[in-house]
């Protein structure tokens, strides 16, 4: 089959090849001096926001002046860790600050001991990395809050319709179960009338919390309105997805929902839909949803399954 056409431009990896700097792999670059490096490393490194393009652009780069084995990469706050490279037994490693913010960690390796002019030559190298990171920090925080519902944490909208197109064609390609759940509290409007809206937004949270304890890849959790949640259980059978769903319903339930010192009763109705052969993105969302609605119509605090 012929590929279909791309008019998609990687703008990073264009620019790349406008400084010359494209296809060239660590071992056959030509070796530099320590300030030939920084200025290279300030020109190339400006040429992407994507964290980890920085930091292999910066590894292959260091490779011209300093020989390395491994390259790694933490920063705790932002729940991201990155390994290029192998391990060795040797390792030089350096906290990055800038401006009392914290950057990461970096962890250079191989198995022959640093010499104490590489460790000078590394802190001087450093020093073109931190604008780089720190933008590239940023870029990712907005990236995800983009996607993310500020009140809960959990995905948003827009994060939802990405995820279910992706599992939708994932679950197609691979001939694997995909199930979904529609979840959508109980009489909620009543606890917003009797308590007010900031206890029915803690409320929210509390169960957001719930839910996300209560599976194992809680990035497919989503708040699809209001009050009404939504979970992508991929390869997951119905018979799978019934059981998640019931598990779901019982820790709202059991949830001792003590909002501002107020007892509050919780509980959630569900619809389940699993992918049938051929069937859309849209259409399996509208089937949990109409098996929402009949799980409410049936009395609420319960879990109805799509026909
Ligand atoms: P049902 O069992 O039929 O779902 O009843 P309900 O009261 O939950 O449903 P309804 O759709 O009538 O009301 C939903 C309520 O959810 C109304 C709205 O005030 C409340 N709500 C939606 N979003 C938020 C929010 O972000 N914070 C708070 N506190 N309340 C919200
Ligand atoms: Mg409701
Ligand atoms: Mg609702």
């Amino acid at each position: 089959m012929v590929p279909p056409k791309s008019n998609t431009i990687d703008f990073d990896a264009a620019k790349l090849q406008r400084l010359g700097f494209a296809g060239k792999r660590g071992p056959s670059l030509r070796p530099l001096s320590l300030n030939q490096l920084r200025q290279q490393l300030n020109l190339q490194l400006q040429t992407s926001l994507e964290l980890e393009r920085i930091l292999e652009l910066f590894f292959r780069e260091v490779q011209r002046l300093i020989p390395l084995a491994a390259l790694s990469y933490q920063q705790p706050a932002s729940d991201l860790r990155l390994e290029l490279g192998e391990r060795a037994s040797h390792s030089a490693s350096y906290h990055l600050n800038h401006d009392g913010e914290y950057l990461g960690e970096l962890i250079f390796r191989r198995n022959l001991r640093f010499s104490d002019e590489e460790l000078g030559q590394f802190e001087s190298l450093l020093g073109t990395l931190v604008f780089p990171l720190r933008n590239a920090l940023l870029y990712r925080t907005a990236l995800q809050s983009a996607l993310r519902d500020p009140l809960t944490g959990t995905g948003n909208r827009i994060a939802m319709e990405q995820a279910l197109q992706r599992e939708v064609d994932l679950a197609r390609r691979n001939l694997n179960p995909l199930s979904l759940l529609m979840l959508d509290l109980d009489h909620f409007k009543q606890i917003n009338d009797t308590h007010g809206h900031s206890v029915g937004d803690e409320a929210l949270k509390a169960v957001a919390v719930a839910l996300k304890s209560q599976l194992r890849n809680i990035d497919m959790v989503f708040r699809f309105g209001g009050e009404e949640f939504l979970i992508l259980l991929s390869s997951t059978s119905r018979e799978g997805a019934a059981m998640v769903g019931e598990r779901l319903r019982h820790a709202v339930l059991s949830l001792q929902c003590a909002v501002q010192e107020r007892r509050l009763e919780l509980s959630v109705s569900l619809g389940c839909a699993t992918l049938l052969p051929g069937e859309s993105a849209d259409s399996l969302l509208r089937r949990a949803d109409g098996a929402l609605y009949v799980a409410k119509r049936e009395g609420r605090n319960r879990l109805t399954m799509a026909g």
